[in-house]
């Protein structure tokens, strides 16, 4: 909500983030433009069952909560051209009236979503990977809010009071990475060729969208958590609305993988709804 945050204005330090025509940002709305892809099946997620030894890191940057996930996991297959390891995963969300995943479904915007940064293996740090065009993957996983608890979450959720300022760290035991992922649904994607949400919007990420949110209680969620403030800041702010707004494809393909179902038969699942509801009121006039 800050005036020198507002994505409209990146591009002023930042010309990477200017949305020029031909230019493939994101992130997207995900919609009946996809194109299905027959050999884009599951991708391997090697190490995401463990529970690795360490620590990992979790932190209030300011503008999101980054978990610094250690060594032992990496992502490949699925069409990705390479093995990328896996370095940190964090969060986007909205506010108490509005909700903040980056990428919608169908124009849905979900409360909130998870990214897992993976980097490209033959790159020995960020910064080489950032001129390698897909030099990232990184993997979105849409959360919506329900009033069951997600133990999943938890030790994630329980060190939120640790870090609610910007500048704050909090060691985390590890846990199996698969626990936050949509467990049986994880054939069920959406690929696309986009970039960095956040400065400087560097276009080299291969999207990996699932297609199925995972889930927390109200209990569990970011908002009015956390701060993008330091906490002897003389005005605290809620961290709210990180999310970067919906860019145009420019004719790019997005591709729906072999087992996704909910958008690539050309019904929007609002359109099955409405028929639905037809179809209940035919039976109700029993016509
Ligand atoms: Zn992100």
């Amino acid at each position: 909500d800050e005036e020198h945050c507002d994505p409209y204005a990146w591009g002023d330090n930042y010309p990477s983030c200017h949305p020029l025509l031909e230019s493939h940002h994101s992130p997207i709305n995900l919609d009946h433009q996809l194109m299905k892809n027959q050999s884009l099946d599951s991708l391997h997620l090697e190490g995401f069952n463990l529970t690795h030894k360490g620590q990992w890191w979790l932190t209030n940057q300011g503008h999101s909560v980054v978990l610094e996930l250690g060594n032992g996991m990496q992502v490949s297959g699925g069409g990705l051209p390479g093995t990328y390891r896996t370095i940190q995963l964090h969060f986007h969300w909205g506010s108490v009236s509005s909700n903040g995943s980056e990428h919608t479904l169908d124009h849905l915007r979900f409360p909130m979503e998870m990214h897992i940064v993976n980097i490209k293996s033959t790159h020995p740090n960020l910064t080489s990977a950032l001129e390698d065009p897909t030099g990232l993957a990184v993997l979105g996983v849409f959360i919506d809010v329900t009033y069951l608890h997600n133990e999943n979450f938890q030790s994630i959720s329980n060190a939120l009071p640790s870090v609610a300022y910007k500048g704050q760290t909090k060691s985390i035991r590890p846990f199996p990475l698969m626990n936050l992922l949509p467990q049986n649904n994880l054939t069920q994607y959406y690929r696309y060729h986009g970039s960095l949400t956040t400065p400087p919007c560097s276009q080299v990420v291969l999207w990996t969208v699932y297609e199925v949110p995972t889930y927390i209680s109200w209990a569990q969620l970011f908002v009015k958590r956390i701060y993008s403030t330091e906490e002897l800041a003389d005005k605290q702010v809620h961290l709210q609305n990180n999310y970067r707004h919906i860019h145009p494809t420019y004719g790019r393909p997005v591709y729906a993988s072999k087992d996704a179902k909910m958008l690539t038969n050309g019904v929007s699942p609002l359109a099955i709804f409405y028929l639905f509801n037809v179809l209940l009121f035919i039976g109700f006039l029993n016509i």
